[in-house]
């Protein structure tokens, strides 16, 4: 039932306002009425969709593939990076598959391609093998390169794996905007927090955003499991220990599930292009706190404090 309302939701907030003389007889058998939570939620994602619509471009995608590969999933992978480099304005993409027996073809093509050589995702973050799949974006080169191992056991693209050309999109935007200028300065739970938060209103036309959303931001009980006892100056306490920590982000998912909700809450409360300017100020070296103070009039600590009750909101939305 969940899902229903959200879809129409969706539908209902992306369809301009019909004149009244084009209105016919709806019947509805029943009438659903959302909650404020998902008006909040939806009406984010059409302003986010609204600010991205002057960008977009027909994109261009330069594909490699490994000798051996031939995962039928691409077909469906390729498109949905195509929608996503038209919605974010990415005009140049480059894209390189391989699978598990051809992690030294990858090794030559990505020094060919960029002059530089990175198996630290492979070596870390991914189990190479028949089954699994995993990405990495590199942010070095003139316009962004995706690469992804596809094990050769994968033979249809599951929403996640669409979902994911997305996620990585974002963080090609992430370097066209200059968020990536000097990767050390940005903290790593504001790119993958935003890189959630944006790919989900770019993949929003698939109907199954709300379990991928849900199964993301529910981790965040493993990560803080008194999270529900907390008062607000404990929340803004345990995070600020967390936040600057790599490993934490990336391998306990304190960026991908609090990092997209803080975000999330950030385009909520503010102007899409103000947040955006306000995370530009902190990548050319503006503190945390010096960004909010000047472009959200608040201090760090508020922030996350308000985010904190919008995090709250948001996990007791999980059926
Ligand atoms: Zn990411």
């Amino acid at each position: 039932m969940k899902k229903i309302i959200f879809a129409l939701l969706i539908s209902f907030l992306a369809t301009p306002a019909y004149a009244s003389d084009e209105v016919e007889d709806i019947n509805f058998d029943y009438f659903i009425v959302p909650t404020e939570y998902q008006i909040k939620l939806v009406g984010m994602y059409m302003r986010i969709q609204d600010h991205f619509h002057k960008y977009e471009v027909d994109p261009k995608l330069n594909i490699h593939y490994g000798p051996s590969f031939d995962s039928p999933v691409v077909q469906s992978i390729n498109e949905n990076y195509k929608h996503s480099s038209s919605f974010f304005g990415i005009k140049n993409t480059t894209l390189v598959y391989f699978n598990e027996k051809e992690t030294n073809w990858y090794e030559s093509r990505m020094s060919s391609l960029e002059g530089w050589y990175n198996d630290a995702w492979l070596k870390n973050n991914c189990v190479v093998n028949t089954k699994s799949t995993c990405g990495f974006a590199s942010a070095r080169a003139p316009h962004p390169h995706y690469y992804h191992m596809i094990g050769s056991d994968n033979k249809s693209a599951s929403n996640w794996m669409k979902w994911i050309a997305h996620h990585e999109t974002v963080h090609g935007f992430q370097k066209e905007l200059g968020l990536m200028k000097d990767n050390l300065k940005m903290n790593c739970w504001i790119l993958e927090g935003q890189a959630n938060a944006l790919s989900l209103a770019s993949f929003i036309e698939n109907n199954e955003i709300e379990e991928i959303r849900d199964g993301q931001i529910k981790n965040t009980l493993n990560i803080i499991p008194d999270l529900f006892k907390m008062s607000n100056s404990d929340f803004v306490r345990t995070f600020k220990n967390i936040e600057n920590d790599r490993m934490s982000c990336l391998q306990k998912g304190v960026g991908y599930y609090i990092g997209m909700m803080i975000i999330e809450y950030m385009y909520i409360k503010y102007d899409v292009q103000v947040v955006h300017e306000m995370l530009l100020s902190i990548a050319n070296g503006n503190s945390f706190d010096g960004a909010s103070r000047a472009y959200f009039k608040v201090s760090q600590d508020d922030l996350y404090s308000n985010a904190f009750n919008y995090i709250v909101e948001s996990l007791k939305q999980i059926p």
